[in-house]
């Protein structure tokens, strides 16, 4: 009831402007391109141009801000958080590229609200949909246009810290999480069934890659084949987990980094060693922890 009458305030916000004629605060450049190719592991393209992908890049303010007045897409939010969803997460983006980019060319953009979804129920609580169209030029020609959804929400009881475990209800709240299988990752876990610790070696360059990637990030081919760790590694990095408590861990207990000895690493547990004891350089070797019925996980023994 109430609910209904606030959606239909929020929807005379469609189509009004978030931004009017902004100007990014540097044109394309160099400098940007290379930093966010090396921070995101992208080759730098030859020709010079911008990848596609930075699209919004040219439009962020930094940490300084972009010198603008209050308009209606404050005023939206504002009338959310006035009526109770105060908390916010980014959910999801869509981009057009309609031209490349270059370094010098003069980045200008509008954007408008495009959309308030009506009251959703969602995992993390209710609230509703919030889509930004931003209409990108470069030179005055259309470059792109970047869509971008937020959820507005007022947060479940409970809080953030109350376990996720939605649908099986409070008795399953100590339970460890379980892991997210799918058809990139799924050979991982097959192998795990099978006490096998598998990772991907790419049949172009022969780089290992764990965790699996349907790509190889050293040189792109899609082509590789499962090779089986012979299980012995190292501790690479460790933390000792104290804080916050999570219901299915019991702290203090170690959260090692393992590197193994055919170069890959990766986040496990170390047992049969007190987590004050673990160090930097422990050897460790490969074992299968049966947690609960549906769980096993590869866990490394440490050797004092
Ligand atoms: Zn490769």
């Amino acid at each position: 009831m109430s609910e209904d009458v606030l959606h239909e305030s929020l929807r005379e916000y469609e189509g009004r402007p978030a931004a009017v004629s902004a100007r990014g605060k540097d044109p394309v450049n160099e400098p940007m391109i290379r930093h966010w190719c090396e921070a995101l592991g992208h080759p730098v393209p030859p020709d010079g141009s911008a990848p596609a992908t930075m699209l919004q890049v040219w439009t962020m303010a930094g940490l300084s801000g972009q010198a603008r007045r209050a308009g209606p897409y404050d005023a939206l939010l504002g009338a959310l958080e006035g009526a109770g969803y105060t908390s916010v997460v980014a959910t999801d983006c869509e981009q057009e590229y309609v031209r490349e980019l270059h370094p010098g060319d003069e980045i200008t953009f509008d954007a408008v609200i495009e959309s308030v979804s009506p009251r959703k129920a969602t995992k993390l609580g209710t609230g509703y949909f919030v889509t930004t169209r931003m209409d990108i030029r470069a030179g005055g020609e259309r470059a792109g246009t970047h869509r971008f959804r937020i959820l507005k929400y007022r947060p479940a009881e409970g809080g953030r810290n109350a376990a996720p475990d939605a649908g099986s209800g409070r008795s399953a709240s100590g339970r460890r999480p379980r892991p997210v299988v799918n058809r990139d990752n799924a050979g991982f876990w097959e192998g795990v069934a099978r006490h096998k610790l598998l990772f991907q070696r790419c049949e172009a360059c022969a780089t290992p890659r764990l965790p699996w990637l349907p790509g190889c990030h050293a040189c792109g081919s899609s082509e590789w084949r499962a090779v089986e760790s012979a299980g012995h590694g190292t501790v690479y990095s460790y933390v000792v987990m104290h804080h916050p408590a999570f219901p299915a861990f019991d702290p203090p207990y170690a959260v090692a980094l393992v590197e193994l000895g055919e170069g890959v690493r990766l986040v496990s547990n170390i047992t049969g060693v007190p987590c004050e004891k673990v160090r930097i350089g422990m050897p460790v070797e490969l074992e299968f922890l049966r947690v609960d019925d549906d769980l096993e996980l590869p866990v490394f023994r440490g050797a004092v």
